[in-house]
């Protein structure tokens, strides 16, 4: 090989990594560039990756861990902090773990997400094509905005995406389709309001519902319990996989009838 031949073909930013990666889970998923209803679903049963949302205590919005595969299988769980953050909040979150996933797979993640982190373009381009991608995103501004992008718009469009009002304004910025003016403007007009003339409260309603909610896969509990159940796990680790104190969960296996002998001793 000539030793001049290292120009090549221009490379990509992470960023334009990302996106890409996101079209190709998007097509993997048969969703070209429509909304995704479910996405912890999708991620769970199409990734393989048990998605855990709760309130947390410490300062982060997600993480993604990797269990060991010889100790337990080829688990991976995603955690959504959803302590104080809406729905669409979590989407992105979630998105965005899933980018780190997909570039760097095993390795672990907990993080506040840093808009323009170093380290964080491959994630956030990801996220940002899987939950609003460009062509739908265009697609729906050629048919439902005839004017300037107005706060109802940005209410409906992230409605449509399913994603956070923050997200769809920083969206339309981003794709050249508003100023980065309009697009502060456009922030400030946040809320139930914006929603309401929209006529998408319905969407901001659940959003906010989605608040502090504390939601464990079904398929990750029951197989966390039939693992404690072959003594595959010690009644700690399944008390830490529930996140719930140990006491409690040796409360609930005892009056189950499901406590194994030895977790007996000791509990009084
Ligand atoms: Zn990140």
């Amino acid at each position: 090989m000539p030793a001049t031949s290292n120009r090549g073909p221009r490379r990509s930013t992470p960023h334009q990594r990302g996106t890409e990666a996101a079209r190709h889970v998007r097509a993997a998923w048969g969703n070209k560039d429509l909304p995704i209803s479910g996405l912890f679903e999708e991620i769970q049963n199409r990734e393989g990756i048990a998605v855990v949302r709760r309130p947390l205590d410490v300062d982060i919005d997600g993480a993604i861990f990797h269990a060991d595969a010889e100790q337990d299988g080829e688990a991976s769980v995603m955690i959504i902090n959803t302590h104080e953050r809406g729905l669409g909040k979590q989407h992105a979150t979630a998105a965005h773990e899933l980018g780190h996933h997909m570039e760097d797979g095993h390795r672990d993640f907990a993080e506040l997400i840093e808009e323009r982190g170093v380290g964080e373009g491959f994630a956030e381009g990801f996220a940002t094509e899987l939950l609003m991608p460009e062509a739908g995103v265009r697609e729906w501004m050629g048919k439902s905005v005839d004017s300037a992008a107005e706060p109802k718009h940005i209410a409906q469009l992230a409605a449509y995406f399913r994603a956070s009002y923050e997200m769809a304004a920083i969206r339309l910025e981003t794709l050249g389709l508003i100023t980065k003016k309009r697009k502060e403007e456009l922030r400030s007009h946040a809320g139930r309001r914006a929603a309401y003339e929209g006529g998408v409260e319905e969407w901001y309603d659940r959003n906010i519902a989605a608040i502090n909610v504390f939601e464990l896969p079904p398929s990750y509990l029951s197989a966390a319990r039939s693992a404690y159940a072959q003594q595959l796990i010690s009644i700690d680790r399944l008390a830490e996989l529930e996140f719930q104190p140990v006491e409690e969960v040796r409360k609930r296996l005892k009056e189950q009838g499901l406590l194994l002998g030895e977790d007996e001793e000791g509990s009084g």
